[in-house]
């Protein structure tokens, strides 16, 4: 058996959807950015959606319209895809790590506070692997200090805290649709925002800062006048190739939802017996969209004595598992560990032991919604039959 950790599938209508764009002529943001931006309002209950090129640019321009540059500081989890730190420093400001909570793998609203200074501007908490942030506590402290919250929803497809879909608690939320998400358009991102204002400064950005789209001067009375640009902006535009494959799998949403859960719920009934895999957080006021199925590989509690040897264990584990065929991966990376911020800032791994614990010992098992019976059964046998050293 060969079995990767996700696989795209693409279905007849995805097809059918995507030739619109190419038929038609209009091929770059037109009316299937439209109708993709419609669809996800409505899923989301999202005021405004604005579509982007990737959730990296969604952060990027967020952060940008909302006049984050120099000498400001962006409180970010330290576990999380690098480009949420990343976001930051591209505009010249300060990201600011936070550990997380090991039990949910998301920023730990308990130690938020005291990183708090003049200087900060903005809390970007992670719904990471699908499973929405600790976001009231989150949002108390912003209000208190009259910060704004851009939520990095890059994995939040279809999870909510409380009844309500991620992306509505803070000024904005950002999205992805790169193929290792839940729904994807080869690259892609997008912006929900209950400002009305804030979007229309997000259209314009998106745009080089043009005061009207091209479609808008296209079909509207003087089409051979160029726009005015208010702002300075970039080109994030999302193509209507993207955005038509987007429509088409936004119509089939709810079902691939109901399988991705499904098979994580069988995940979790699997290893009930196993007690050196830690489950995902499962709290009834969460539905987890489950972008990725990820436990934590702990024989024996883990400190900063025994990390590295757990580590090697989890490695081994792993190796075990790619040998049958299985592939897995690690939740995601501490991002204060990677060179540039370790250089920069000058942290070590154990400034963040969560974080670095959680980079060192989670383990991603292989979730999409084409996985047969036969795959997953091969796959719960193998780790069954695992035994540690
Ligand atoms: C995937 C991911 C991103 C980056 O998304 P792109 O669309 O690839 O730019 C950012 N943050 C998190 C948490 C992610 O998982």
């Amino acid at each position: 058996m060969n079995i990767p950790i996700s696989k795209i599938n693409f279905t007849e209508e995805d097809y059918t959807y995507i030739r619109k764009p190419l038929d038609n002529g209009w091929i770059v943001q037109g009316k299937f950015v439209q109708e993709f931006e419609e669809k996800w309002s409505e899923f989301t209950s999202s005021e405004n959606s604005v579509a982007v090129s990737s959730c990296t640019t969604a952060l990027h321009l967020s952060l940008s319209a909302l006049n984050i540059g120099p000498g400001d500081e962006v409180i970010v989890p330290s576990f999380t895809w690098i480009a949420t730190a990343n976001a930051v420093e591209a505009l010249n400001a300060k990201p600011v790590f936070c550990d997380i909570d090991l039990t949910t793998y998301n920023i730990d609203p308990d130690k938020i506070e005291e990183l708090v200074n003049s200087n900060t501007k903005c809390i970007i908490p992670v719904h990471l692997f699908g499973l929405a942030a600790d976001i009231e506590k989150i949002i108390t402290i912003a209000e208190k200090y009259n910060l704004a919250v851009v939520e990095d929803a890059a994995c939040g497809f279809g999870s909510k805290y409380k009844g309500k879909h991620v992306g509505n608690f803070g000024i904005c939320g950002c999205f992805s649709f790169h193929p290792r998400k839940a729904l994807t358009t080869g690259e892609g991102g997008m912006i929900t925002t209950s400002s009305k204002s804030l979007s229309e400064k997000l259209r314009s950005m998106r745009d080089h800062g043009a005061a009207v789209s091209d479609l808008q001067r296209h079909l509207g009375s003087k089409p051979y006048l160029l726009s005015e640009f208010p702002y300075m902006g970039y080109n994030y535009r999302m193509t209507d190739i993207q955005a038509a494959l987007g429509c088409s799998q936004m119509n089939r949403k709810d079902e691939i939802l109901r399988i991705r859960k499904l098979w994580a719920e069988r995940y979790n009934e699997a290893f009930e017996e196993i007690d050196w895999l830690v489950k995902p957080f499962m709290h009834p006021d969460y539905i987890h969209g489950y972008q990725a199925y990820v436990c934590l590989f702990r024989p024996e509690e883990i400190t900063e004595n025994n990390v590295e040897k757990i580590h090697t264990m989890r490695n081994f584990f792993m190796e075990y598992l790619s040998n049958k065929g299985i592939s897995t991966r690690p939740g995601t990376h501490a991002v204060h560990i990677q060179k540039y911020y370790s250089g920069k800032y000058k942290i070590t791994p154990a400034d963040y032991l969560n974080s670095y614990i959680a980079d060192r010992c989670t383990i991603a098992f292989p979730l999409y919604t084409s996985m047969t019976e036969e795959e997953f059964g091969y796959i719960v046998s193998s780790i069954r039959s695992y035994e540690l050293p």
